[in-house]
């Protein structure tokens, strides 16, 4: 049977354009790739990339106040103008936008901008009706804003709906404790917004070391966010333009608006899955195996729809993974065991890699190293803030199984840890390298002495896990 193409992608997000553009121009494969919105997907669109540049732009108020701490006489960052700074981040996601769709026209790849289905294993069908046929489909249709089933919720916003903003709100409620809550509350509370964060567990980001929460937590009520926690919105009402929330524990509070951050879920709806006879999981993504091979051998998925490790890096690898080894001969496993990522809070961003300690503690035996300082930068401007750094590391074998930094730009210190972490290293060869100084980094070349020992009561554990 001749095919249209030999690959279909479905998304032309961080995972879908990469494996389109690598099995088109790498692998000489003939690609079509349908994106219903625009080209780039969540993260440039929608997610890291114009986050990252309004954390940047909600920092200059933070930057005055240690710019006086300096001897500079600056009463303070002046007022914001928020369209000015939108219009601006508009232009540069179009040309990203632009960069994504050149590089894919660049390698002949067939560009189709509506949405598209699945009608069978090998074909899929247009928005326009038109149907094409592929040796192989991938699917890379990534994730949607999860809400959480409360009464009123369509009054509230969602994180695509940040960027979108006309006027930033006056008194803002952000519901959620994870990652993008997190971070939505530093930037709104940074643009001057009276910011409310609403988190029903007892510290921001579960998941996350349990000792990283707390100072992470710590300092979003540092910066003036107002931290709810243990707190539930049951309801919303429109009051005018306003939200009036009511909470479970009875308090009812009037916002101009109200951003719910309450997870993701991977976006397989409507996509045709079922009909076709792909395994759908729990919560809907879809089911893979380690070549990211879906349930029928001639459809493939990547990214956040099949919910894995739901970030960028990780759908690009997959993406790239997948074009070699299905269209170069060259097969590629993605090891999702040791990811790095960040929380990009200000001032401290919190990073890690590898085991918390919780994780560690369930699994045996480990040194836990932790120092926890005020760092010299800030502290000679008059901040009290406090950054943290954590190594944890097996107590028989001494490899660092964990590290968790919370201070200044710790996404960039993470990535470099994350380089001796892949390749066992161990904390002697930690100790081994020779510090920069003064940095905050050398801390953790400079840790001598374990703070504490856990899990001697899983030692068996660790045994049958080495
Ligand atoms: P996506 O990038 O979501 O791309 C999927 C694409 O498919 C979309 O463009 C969509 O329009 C299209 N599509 C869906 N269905 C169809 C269809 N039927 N037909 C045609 N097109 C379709 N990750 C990080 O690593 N670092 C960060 O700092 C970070 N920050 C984030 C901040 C926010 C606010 C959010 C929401 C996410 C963030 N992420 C971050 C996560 C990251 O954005 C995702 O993990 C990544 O984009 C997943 O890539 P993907 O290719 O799976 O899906």
């Amino acid at each position: 049977m001749t095919f249209d193409y030999d690959l279909f992608v479905i998304g032309g997000g961080s995972g879908g354009v990469r494996a389109a553009r690598i099995a088109a121009s790498e692998h000489g494969a003939r690609v079509g790739l349908a994106e219903e919105s625009r080209m780039g997907g969540t993260c440039v669109i929608r997610g890291c990339v114009p986050k990252k540049l309004m954390i940047f732009a909600s920092q200059a108020e933070a930057h005055a106040a240690e710019a006086r701490g300096y001897g500079w006489q600056t009463a303070g960052a002046g007022a914001f103008d928020w369209t000015m700074f939108r219009h601006k981040l508009d232009a540069e996601l179009t040309r990203l936008e632009g960069a994504y769709t050149g590089g894919l026209a660049a390698a002949n790849v067939d560009i189709h901008k509506q949405r598209a289905r699945l009608a069978d294993a090998h074909t899929v069908e247009l928005a326009d009706g038109q149907r094409l046929t592929a040796k192989h489909i991938l699917i890379a249709a990534g994730g949607r804003p999860a809400l959480p089933g409360i009464e009123g919720e369509e009054l509230g916003l969602i994180s695509d709906d940040l960027f979108l903003l006309e006027d930033l709100p006056g008194r803002v409620l952000v519901v959620g404790g994870g990652f993008i809550a997190c971070e939505f509350a530093t930037i709104l509370q940074g643009l001057g917004c009276q910011t409310t964060l609403s988190y029903r567990g007892d510290a921001v980001l579960r998941g996350f070391d349990g000792e990283m929460r707390r100072h992470a937590t710590e300092q979003l009520r540092m910066i003036g966010v107002d931290l709810r926690l243990e707190s539930n919105p049951v309801r919303l009402a429109a009051e005018g333009e306003a939200r009036r929330v009511d909470f479970a524990d009875g308090s009812s509070e009037v916002f101009d608006a109200v951003i719910f951050a309450t997870g993701r879920a991977p976006y397989t709806k409507g996509l045709g899955l079922e009909q076709a006879g792909v395994k759908l999981g729990r919560k809907g993504e879809i089911v893979v195996d380690e070549w990211s091979q879906s349930s029928v051998p001639s459809i493939y998925a990547v990214g956040d729809v099949t919910d894995r490790v739901n970030l960028t890096p990780v759908a690009i690898r997959e993406g790239h993974s997948f074009a070699d080894t299905v269209f170069g001969a060259k097969p590629r496993k993605v090891d999702h065991g040791l990811v790095a990522s960040a929380v990009y809070t200000r001032p401290h961003e919190l990073a890690t890699v590898g085991l918390t300690e919780e994780e560690a503690a369930a699994r045996g035996p480990a040194l836990i190293y932790v120092a926890s300082f005020r760092p010299m930068r800030s502290l000679f401007a008059g901040s009290d803030a406090r950054a943290a750094m954590k190594l944890i590391v097996d107590a028989e074998t001494d490899r660092v199984l964990g590290c968790h930094i919370f201070g200044p730009e710790a996404g960039e210190m993470i990535q470099m840890v994350a380089i001796p972490m892949g390749m066992g290293a161990t904390k002697a060869d930690f100790d081994a390298a020779i510090a920069v100084h003064p940095t905050l980094a050398e801390e953790l070349v400079t840790m001598r002495k374990p703070t504490r020992r856990i899990g001697d009561d899983n030692s068996d554990k660790a045994d049958a896990s080495a």
